[in-house]
């Protein structure tokens, strides 16, 4: 199968539109200056979640440590939160389990709790932001219900959870578990063989990422969107304060620090992260239906060891489904080191009609139907955890990437540990998990993607199944 190596990294033109990215808001296209300024203290490349937290971190750390707010440039190179975070399924849905179980094994006690109170810990954060600033974003808290229907995943969840039950992980006290006909009961999803329940929350994250650029953007930072970057490159050998120069098709800006916030799109800037942090195309969809059931709670649905979907409700009744990985996961480059948000995933878009009606008790005779159907490019880290600190050989250049289709509830942390790092100069003492980190060692070791190795697991394990 000829591979998508050879493909061009950098965010393409023409992203398919998203439900999320219907009504886009004025900073969509902002540009605050009409010229790019010829040099700046920071300059962040990207504009969704991770450059918006950036700016607003920024901001905020500088004046809580009494700092002058540095000029902050951020570049964009499509609109405003077009890239992931414009096109998710709106799940900020911490995992209280199953990474914990996993570090558990790999850094012990102290490491796993602070994995998994990390994300938990974001639900409160973003909760005070929206409240504090009133951002309309639709935030509302929610219990998941994380449905398995293979028995392998339920032997290994209820594992999991007893390990970390033993080891008193804070998230685990937060857990409800049942199975088998309890579980049927409890999630109302047919053939469920385990259910576990757990706090999360749901959200308009293209608002609530618009809304941060917007506060940034009133605190003096300079927003250029329609501006990719093409290179980052040293300065001539002497210049002490600006030793980079950041290139652009439209100038070239001089800066001292440079901070990445381009996701799957990282490698393009950074060729270091090849194979490290991999471009990884998703699905979603938005189903409506004038006659069904309300669903409240939102879901997961764990179908085999590659294949789970996410569902969250909307407030108007529809729900937002994600996954679909059954119909192309075996179609390796279709998804995998792929950039290409410019058209759907082949044979994808059918997976979502009557989803409600094959997994749902009383949702049989519903009208849902599927209304809209996107896709987004993930960028999916190679050891399974974000590259979040300074890029070792690159003074001055931090990596704040790889959050691998769960940077919800693990970003807004993320860009305040690298927001803290430049403010203080501490890149030690931050609320920033081990794994995150990006030692030496990390940086250069090869290590097989973590995709690739489950791909080349199910492909050599599985026979061909029926797609309907
Ligand atoms: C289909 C889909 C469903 C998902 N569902 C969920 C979910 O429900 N819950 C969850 O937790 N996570 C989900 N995720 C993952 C989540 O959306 C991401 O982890 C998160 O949005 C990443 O934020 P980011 O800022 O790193 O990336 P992005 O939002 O992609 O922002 C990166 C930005 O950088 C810009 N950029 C890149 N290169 C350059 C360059 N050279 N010059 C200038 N700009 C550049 C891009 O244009 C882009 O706007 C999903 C992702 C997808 C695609």
């Amino acid at each position: 199968m000829p591979s998508n190596s050879n493909r061009s990294k950098f965010p393409v033109p023409h992203a398919l539109p998203s439900y999320w990215r219907k009504q886009v808001g004025p900073i969509d296209r902002h540009r605050s200056t009409p010229r790019l300024p010829s040099s700046a203290d920071i300059v962040v490349v990207g504009a969704g979640y991770v450059g918006a937290s950036l700016a607003y971190h920024l901001v905020e750390e500088s004046a809580r440590c009494g700092r002058k707010v540095p000029e902050i440039v951020v570049l964009e190179a499509r609109e405003a939160c077009s890239g992931a975070t414009g096109r998710n399924g709106g799940h900020l849905k911490p995992d209280p389990l199953l990474r914990a179980a996993s570090v558990l094994s790999t850094h012990g006690k102290e490491v796993a709790e602070h994995v998994a109170s990390f994300e938990a810990r974001q639900i409160g954060a973003i909760k005070a932001l929206v409240k504090r600033e009133d951002v309309d974003c639709d935030f509302e808290e929610t219990r998941v219900v994380d449905v398995c229907l293979y028995k392998k995943g339920k032997e290994k969840i209820k594992a999991d959870l007893e390990r970390v039950v033993d080891a008193d992980i804070s998230t685990a006290r937060d857990i409800g578990y049942s199975e088998d006909r309890e579980a049927e009961q409890v999630s109302g999803v047919r053939g469920a063989k385990s259910c576990l329940t757990y706090d999360a929350a749901r959200l308009w994250p293209y608002r609530l990422v618009t809304h941060l650029l917007e506060k940034a953007v009133s605190l003096g930072v300079n927003l250029q969107t329609y501006t990719p970057v093409t290179s980052v490159s040293p300065a001539a050998t002497d210049a002490k304060d600006h030793r980079w120069l950041v290139t652009t098709p439209r100038s070239t800006i001089k800066t001292s620090i440079v901070i990445y916030a381009t996701n799957g799109y990282t490698s393009a800037l950074v060729p270091e992260m090849k194979d490290k942090i991999v471009p990884v195309k998703g699905i979603v969809a938005r189903l409506v239906g004038k006659y069904a059931p309300r669903l409240t709670d939102s879901y997961m649905m764990r179908i085999s060891d590659y294949e789970y979907d996410y569902m969250i409700p909307r407030p108007d009744g529809s729900v937002i489904v994600g996954g679909a990985k059954r119909d192309f996961f075996r179609n390796l480059n279709d998804w995998f080191d792929n950039s290409d948000d410019s058209s759907l995933i082949k044979g994808a878009r059918r997976y979502f009609d009557g989803y409600m009606q094959r997994h749902f008790y009383g949702w049989e005779k519903s009208d849902v139907r599927t209304e809209d159907v996107w896709t987004g490019i993930m960028g999916y880290s190679n050891d399974g955890f974000p590259y979040v600190g300074p890029a070792p050989g690159r003074p001055g250049q931090y990596l704040c990437a790889g959050f691998s289709g769960h940077g919800m509830p693990q970003i807004f942390f993320s860009a305040k540990a690298i927001a803290s790092m430049i403010v203080t100069g501490d890149t030690e003492n931050v609320d920033l998990p081990v794994p995150y980190r990006i030692s030496p060692a990390r940086w250069s070791q090869p290590k097989e993607h973590v995709s690739l190795k489950l791909w080349r697991e199910i492909v050599e394990s599985e026979p061909v199944r029926a797609t309907l």
